[in-house]
């Protein structure tokens, strides 16, 4: 795997490990661009997330890895950041990153993929909470915001399935995410979840390459151990799909590399 844009640190509260673990780890697994994008600050949910206060501590840990590992690897910059209406920060926004993943992990304010808020699911319509998922995976899209979307169908975490088809859920959200020019990435933590399978699936992803939609990938590591965890499986989906190219980016912009 060539690029890996999602990778988070310790000071999100539910990550280990230390930076230069995660790259030594990206290094040995021959990935050329690493990004960090941990969850940004943010006024709800503040637990799993740093504080506002520690923005600059991340920033600047990520440049000085990015200085000190300049012969070996790219590290690039990002944040993870909740579309959560409401509670998107200018702070955040105004920083001075490669790239935002914009994503969505509350449904009215429920967090859908915590394994403590699974209970919820028995008492929710399955098909209008994935429509609710992705109507504000829409309007994220719409905001303009946002570079990456992250794991675009993170609503399976726990195979709770619609009954409606996926791809007449989702089919308005791919739309705007063209529209808005942003980036698919290929998250590999799924394979690690229930649901045993990537974030997006190939049938959405072939969705997306059908709209020319392009693609990044992401570990979306919470442990060093994780980086590059299940790399091939998803380069070779990628392949097969007929991508020949993915997006890394430096300061907000898009460069695309053969993979
Ligand atoms: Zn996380
Ligand atoms: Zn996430």
């Amino acid at each position: 795997m060539i690029a890996d844009l999602h990778n988070h640190t310790t000071l999100c509260n539910h990550a280990e490990g230390s930076i230069d673990d995660y790259i030594q780890i990206a290094i040995e697994q021959g990935i050329k661009y690493f990004g960090f994008s941990d969850h940004a600050p943010m006024d709800f949910d503040p637990k799993y997330r740093m504080s506002f206060k520690q923005m600059k501590e991340y920033e600047q840990s990520v440049l000085d890895a990015k200085k000190r590992y300049k012969d070996k690897i790219n590290i690039l910059l990002g944040y993870e950041v909740d579309y959560l209406k409401n509670h998107i920060d200018k702070r955040v926004l105004e920083a001075d990153v490669d790239y935002f993943i914009g994503s969505v992990h509350f449904i009215d304010g429920w967090g859908f993929d915590n394994p403590e808020f699974i209970g919820r699911y028995e008492h929710e319509d399955i098909d209008e909470i994935w429509q609710k998922y992705f109507h504000a995976i829409k309007e994220m899209a719409q905001s303009g915001l946002f570079d990456i979307v992250g794991h675009l169908d993170l609503i399976k975490v726990f195979k709770f399935m619609p009954k409606k088809t996926i791809s007449s859920i989702v089919k308005d959200s791919l739309l705007a995410i063209k529209e808005a020019d942003m980036v698919l990435e290929i998250n590999m933590a799924g394979f690690r979840k229930p649901i045993g399978e990537p974030y997006p699936s190939i049938e959405l992803l072939q969705e997306a390459f059908k709209l020319e939609i392009p693609v990044t990938f992401g570990s979306d590591a919470h442990k060093p151990q994780q980086v590059g965890l299940f790399a091939n499986e998803i380069t070779t989906i990628a392949k097969d799909i007929g991508y020949k190219q993915c997006v890394i980016f430096s300061n907000r912009k898009k460069i695309f590399i053969n993979i």
